[in-house]
């Protein structure tokens, strides 16, 4: 099918971007280079996309460094008011967004409208007001000096962004860095570049300028690797695996760029003896089975109270087997397709790996037949593991495959939760006001739900500890992430110090 067909099929309002985004226009590539970019529903071609090679990076960081002097300088005020003007923009061409993210992902439509493309508005509108509200401090240092610090923009920043959510982690990724006043080359994952470049396309119409902000859709190996290196990018931004995050630390040695990464998890859900049953059941599944379990903060090993364990999977057994697989196009899918084909292979191995464990298959562990077998679906995993030190409960599958694991006292729930390398999300169900605080207090994670699970608002500090990375996306702690902070002295009345005096 013709591009011009697939978008009127889809009935979007406007086109399909595919090139690379450069100094305020599209462009091919320079080795004129594509990937197709794939439907996971069928596995047929949506687009073929300019592949950026190591001389579009180049040109790409020359663009910024140009664009540089004057936007940082500019008022943060009126950087504040684009990415207002952006959020404006993201909402009118809300229903394209959501069904270009539909299509390139597999996010059911239902959540790409209610969760993908709200959530993008409100990260950009979020930074868009905080531009002129983050500043300095003035420090009471000795008398007779003036001690004031001023927030800058770090520079030029790389940022490497997953295929898992690419609409939201693309906005989570460019809002702070643009508010603060630094110029960004940014990579999508190769095989969900659509929306990053409709955003890169309504970012020039909110009156961007030029150079600011530019889009390279390529392979992490070639011009990921690439930005890593860059002497010319002075900051490093990346969401993904927690291999590729060590191959980013080593490559940015070269020029100490500044580093920051989101990498993998396995989120210990914890239902105790007395939580709130029924919502446990339903949050549970949320945390898990939405976006086809491929989240990092994903509740992926659930822990149930032993007293509790039966009554707890006699609902949610039949919950998940009960979950609507379909074309996620299909706006009474629950669950749409994994992102890729690979993707699939590598999640259908785990059920094999929990077999030979000695685990258990509670629920789905294949993938679908019938009309769905052409495409990247696996049915809601539920598997019970031997024991937490197997490698179903300690491996990130990244996929609808959840892990049950059982406890009996809070201690052993704790030493269960905290077992792994990871430390991401996290999330308990209690109606223990105390245990409740110490349990959170005890968890080794960067976020913490209690009788609520996978909740992220554009205010409240996003990221992970141990293997999960390190640094803050959200808040104002992006906005530290992304200024550093210069310290200036000014002498009002002091005696010159007698050293060295003649
Ligand atoms: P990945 O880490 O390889 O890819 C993420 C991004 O990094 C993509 O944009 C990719 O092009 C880029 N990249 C790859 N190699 C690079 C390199 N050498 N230098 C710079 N950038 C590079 O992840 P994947 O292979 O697509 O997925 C594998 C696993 O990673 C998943 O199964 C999951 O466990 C994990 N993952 C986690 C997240 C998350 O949100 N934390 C997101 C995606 C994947």
């Amino acid at each position: 099918m013709s591009l011009a067909d697939l978008e009127a099929k889809l009935g979007l309002t406007t086109p399909i971007r595919h090139q690379l985004f450069i100094d305020g226009r599209f462009t091919d590539a320079i080795s004129g280079e594509t990937l197709a970019t794939l439907n996971p529903h069928d596995n047929s071609v949506i687009a073929h996309v300019a592949v950026a090679g190591r001389e579009d990076v180049d040109a790409a960081v020359a663009a910024a460094e140009r664009a540089f002097p004057a936007w940082s300088r500019m008022a943060a005020a009126e950087r504040g008011r684009i990415l207002l003007k952006l959020a404006d923009l993201i909402e009118e061409h809300a229903e394209d967004l959501a069904r270009l993210e539909t299509l390139d992902t597999g996010h059911p439509l239902r959540d790409s409208r209610r969760l993908d493309v709200p959530r993008t508005a409100a990260c950009f509108r979020y930074f868009g007001g905080m531009a002129d509200k983050f500043q300095g401090e003035t420090i009471p240092v000795e008398p007779g000096f003036l001690n004031y610090t001023l927030r800058e923009p770090v520079g030029i920043v790389g940022q490497i962004v997953p295929w898992n959510f690419p609409l939201m982690f693309t906005s989570w990724k460019m809002a702070p860095a643009l508010a603060a006043g630094n110029c960004i080359v940014m990579k999508p994952a190769e095989i969900t570049p659509l929306t990053s470049l409709k955003i890169a396309e309504l970012m020039a119409q909110a009156g961007l300028p030029d150079g600011v902000f530019n889009m390279l859709p390529g392979l992490g190996s070639v011009a990921g690797q690439y930005i890593a290196e860059h002497p010319g990018i002075a900051k490093i931004a990346f969401t993904g695996s927690t291999a590729t995050g060590r191959r980013i630390v080593q490559a940015s040695s070269g020029n100490l760029k500044k580093v920051q990464l989101e990498l993998g998890g396995k989120g210990p859900n914890i239902v105790f003896e007395d939580a709130p049953l029924q919502a446990a059941v339903n949050g549970s599944a949320w945390g898990i089975f939405h976006n086809q379990g491929q989240a990092c903060i994903a509740g992926s090993r659930l822990l149930l109270h032993e007293k509790i364990a039966d009554a707890f999977l006699d609902q949610f057994l039949p919950l998940a087997r009960s979950i609507r697989l379909g074309n996620p196009l299909d706006e009474t899918t629950e669950m749409g397709p994994l992102t890729s084909m690979q993707h699939r292979e590598r999640v259908l191995t785990y059920a094999d790996t929990a077999t030979q464990e000695g685990g258990e298959i509670l629920a789905g562990g294949k993938a679908p037949a019938g009309v769905l077998a052409g495409g990247c679906y696996v049915e809601p995993t539920v598997v019970r593991a031997k024991s937490f030190r197997d490698r179903v409960a300690q491996e990130e599958v990244f996929g609808p495959f959840v892990t049950v694991l059982t406890f009996a006292t809070d201690e052993e729930a704790l030493q269960i939760a905290n077992g792994t390398d990871y430390g991401l999300g996290s999330g308990l169900w209690t109606q223990n006001l105390s245990r409740a605080h110490r349990v959170a207090r005890d968890l080794h994670a960067g976020m913490v739900w209690v009788n609520s699970y996978k909740r992220v608002n554009p205010g409240s500090p996003f990221g992970g500890v141990g293997k999960s990375g390190y640094g803050r996306e959200m808040g104002f702690d992006a906005m530290h992430e992304y200024t550093q902070v210069k310290s200036v002295w000014v002498n009002v009345d002091a005696e010159i110090p007698p050293h060295f005096q003649r």
